[in-house]
């Protein structure tokens, strides 16, 4: 989010919502960028996306010392595959605030001269039951513990333990008094921070042609990442263009930073005001995506996508005319007027673009912001890049249906 604000305040937007280019942020969760278009106001060309990633969120009283280690323990956040989260590195991010207002960011373990955490995993030569188990069976919650401070205790075999205590008190004790050198921190502050631990590391190249970026939470901010280049590199169009980043959709979109708010409401109520045109009136000449990824075909698990409407890496950004699951249940679903215009308008640019179901029928499914947006009356359908291993701590998309992305949000906001 930060990234997002420094770049638009770069490009001159300002809180100011009587001039030509808006940004609002909302406390660091949720962000709305609007550009104006002089004259009568029909509709709005939106652009909508979401910036929060499944990760382990520290609970509320985390320390715990046990079996000579300090570990943080953790309620995780969206829908992950438990297992991916062990015996790999971990960076921690947030924010710890205490009880004056004064806010510390916290960032550890992303440089490659910071330490990093890690939730240890079972050997193979004690998992005999295990690996016989159900994986849910097999991978608790309540066993991803982050690892966060070790001490040698050389001293304690020695002496039973007294000149130990004498010098080091216990492990969490010293891990307290390295957070209160760092950070100034008491463990009460712990209590109301927001501390999350994610996969550490940046982004790479995947391959030998390096075609492919893996990176941890392309799902998706690589949407965002998209919208942002495509809002502020677009030229001039016939409508005010708006984009819109929300958190908590991993979650359910609820809350005062997600899409299911009011936030977007009220944002487009101040930028329109004065217009003789109504808020009403606008949202149902709207026209938006929402800005979302796609599951791409698996190599190894074919058998799980029905081919023929599965989206391929590499072949430009997909639309999802609906999503939800078992009968298209909870989902809103784009109308052939609105899906064939977006068809035409990347067609005549020569943007490459697919059309894919989330996977086989009845297997599973999603959702999107797409029915939060849908409920104003404006169209709306999904569209963004095929990724593989969706929602895992390296996700892998195609370098070209990122590029594809840009031109395609790019084509959409200057129609
Ligand atoms: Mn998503
Ligand atoms: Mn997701």
């Amino acid at each position: 989010m930060e990234y997002v604000c420094r770049r638009l305040r770069q490009a001159k937007y300002g809180e100011n919502f009587a001039g030509d280019c808006v940004l609002r942020d909302l406390r660091g969760k949720a962000v709305f960028a609007a550009q104006r278009k002089k004259g009568p106001l029909g509709g709005i060309t939106l652009i909508a996306a979401h910036v929060d990633t499944p990760r382990l969120d520290f609970k509320q009283r985390p320390l715990v010392e046990q079996a000579g280690v300090v570990q943080a323990k953790t309620h995780y956040y969206g829908g992950i595959r438990k297992y991916q989260w062990l015996a790999r590195p971990l960076a921690l991010h947030g924010v710890i605030v205490r009880e004056n207002g004064e806010k510390t960011p916290v960032t550890m373990g992303e440089k490659a001269d910071e330490p990093v955490f890690c939730i240890a995993d079972l050997l193979p030569h004690l998992a005999q039951k295990q690996v016989g188990q159900k994986v849910n069976e097999a991978f608790e919650a309540e066993k991803l513990n982050v690892i966060l401070a070790h001490n040698p205790r050389t001293a304690n075999r020695r002496t039973g333990g007294k000149q130990d205590e004498k010098n080091w008190g216990s492990v969490r004790e010293h891990l307290l008094v390295l957070l209160h050198a760092k950070y100034g921190i008491c463990e009460e502050d712990m209590i109301t921070a927001e501390l999350q631990a994610v996969p550490a590391g940046p982004a790479r190249f995947i391959g030998f042609d390096r075609a492919l970026v893996g990176g941890y939470g392309q799902d998706d901010r690589i949407c965002v990442f998209a919208a942002l280049e495509a809002m502020l590199q677009a030229k001039p169009g016939a409508r005010s263009r708006v984009i819109i980043f929300w958190d908590k959709e991993e979650i359910g979109s609820e809350g005062a930073t997600g899409a299911a708010s009011r936030f977007f409401e009220y944002c487009v109520e101040k930028f329109t005001q004065g217009m003789r045109t109504s808020v009403s009136e606008i949202f149902l000449n709207s026209r938006a995506l929402s800005a979302d990824v796609q599951a791409a075909l698996d190599p190894d698990f074919q058998e799980l996508h029905e081919k023929q409407n599965a989206a391929l890496l590499g072949y430009g950004p997909c639309f999802s005319k609906f999503t939800g699951s078992r009968g298209k249940f909870g989902a809103s679903e784009a109308d052939a007027e609105y899906f064939a215009s977006l068809r035409g308008m990347l067609n005549t640019k020569g943007i490459p673009w697919q059309a894919a179901e989330l996977g086989k029928v009845d297997q599973g499914g999603g959702g999107t912001v797409a029915l939060f947006l849908a409920a104003y009356g404006m169209q709306v359908i999904d569209f963004g890049p095929p990724v593989l291993s969706m929602h895992s701590p390296f996700e892998l998309a195609s370098c070209a249906d990122l590029w594809f992305t840009v031109e395609a949000y790019k084509a959409f906001l200057e129609t």
